[in-house]
């Protein structure tokens, strides 16, 4: 068995649409990528969609927009991609991490308000694993202290809150489109915003500054090249079009795992997604209860892609990156929801034709692993009693 963490769907239809790109000539700022936006834009029910080349240019664009600048807060979640929290560093500001919910994984709004400081500038809740955050709270707080909102909807494209779209609910939001995510662009990601002036500064920072003047060599600010090109844009657009059923294949993946599971009282299976919200399956990632511990979790991991199953510890926490804890002087123990959750979770091979068949073989596979390390550890702790004077 070969079975993927993650395996991106291209149809026929996404092949013919980048060849014709190819074919066109137009391979960059042509009409692929107005159209790619307009398609996003209408996804999201948003005013405007601004491509760029990857998610975390799209958030650091967001950050820079927030006029976040040096020793600015920005309060956001530990249990993450890395990039939710760097897209602050690169514009000199600090990450300020408030611990988690422990059913959702996403940023608890309850512990928000204490995070705040005179030098809070904004709030990045990251949509995790494609399940929404609690925007009402996150808005009310956001709102009662002057505080912009940039929503790391990178994990959730067609997620929604309360019948809205994820990603609309702060000033930005930015999806993303790496091969493991819903939608791909090969690389991509794409700012949303209903804000005019916003929107107009993303789309000079992104091509180097260029002023909106028809004059290719004329920069009015400090640009970068962030832009996407036609060829990563048509294939975006033919993919779009296919965003229900890819959820709803994902959907299927998502409810035949939680059956399989369901015999593994060792195993949490994600929890199940509050009325009001409606997810968008990124990755499937469970739980380990609470007798197992992080190497146990490991061996685990181990086990599987010894059996050819492609799995990961889906997130370490940021907080305990090396450079986090060099630069802040982060410590275990500092968000102890995080760390208990990350201590134990492992993403398993998800994508939108995994077989009921290779699912099964995961989950067997799993309870194999689990078993066999349950045992090990009640021979231990036999072994220490048979020690004890
Ligand atoms: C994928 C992702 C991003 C952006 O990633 P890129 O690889 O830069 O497109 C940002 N935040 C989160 C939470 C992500 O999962």
């Amino acid at each position: 068995m070969n079975i993927p963490l993650s395996s991106p769907d291209i149809s026929g239809e996404d092949r013919a649409a980048v060849l014709e790109v190819l074919d066109s000539g137009d391979l960059s700022l042509g009409p692929k990528l107005p159209a790619f936006e307009q398609a996003i834009a209408q996804v999201a029910n948003s005013r405007h969609a601004i491509a760029v080349n990857s998610g975390t240019s799209g958030l650091h664009l967001c950050v820079r927009a927030a006029g976040i600048q040096d020793g600015d807060e920005v309060i956001t979640s530990p249990f993450s991609f890395v990039a939710s929290a760097n897209c602050v560093l690169f514009e000199r500001g600090r990450p300020v991490f408030v611990d988690i919910d422990p059913v959702t994984y996403n940023l608890d709004p309850r512990q928000i308000e204490q995070a705040i400081t005179p030098r809070t500038k904004a709030i990045l809740p990251v949509h995790l694993f494609g399940r929404p955050c609690e925007m009402d709270p996150i808005m009310h707080i956001a709102r009662q202290h002057g505080l912009a909102v940039i929503e790391d909807a990178c994990e959730a494209i067609g997620a929604e809150y309360h019948g809205l779209p994820v990603g609309t609910f702060g000033q930005t939001g930015v999806f993303a489109f790496y091969p493991n995510k819903q939608l791909t662009t090969g690389e991509g990601g794409i700012i949303i915003t209903d804000d005019d002036e916003t929107a107009r500064l993303c789309r000079v920072w992104r091509n180097q500054g260029r002023s909106e003047t028809d004059d290719w060599l004329e920069h009015d600010e400090l640009g970068y090249n962030y832009r996407l090109s036609d060829i990563n844009c048509a294939l975006g657009l033919s993919q779009i079009s296919r965003l229900r059923q890819i959820m709803k294949a994902r959907q299927r993946v998502a409810d035949l795992y939680e059956t399989a599971l369901e015999g593994i009282s060792e195993v949490i299976p994600p929890a199940p997604v509050a009325p009001h919200c409606r997810a968008s399956w990124f990755v499937y990632v469970i739980r380990l209860s609470g007798e197992f511990d992080r190497a146990q979790r490991d061996q685990v991991i181990a086990a599987l892609r010894r059996r050819g199953i492609g799995c990961r510890n889906y997130f370490p926490p940021i907080h305990l990156q090396p450079l986090y804890q060099r630069l802040f002087g982060y410590r275990p123990g500092d968000f102890p929801i995080t760390e208990r959750i990350s201590d134990r979770t492992i993403a398993l091979p998800f994508f939108n034709r995994l077989s009921e068949g290779e699912i099964d073989f995961v989950c067997a596979e799993l309870q194999k692993a689990v078993h066999s390390l349950g045992a090990e550890h009640h021979m231990r702790s036999w072994g220490r009693l048979q020690t004890v004077p």
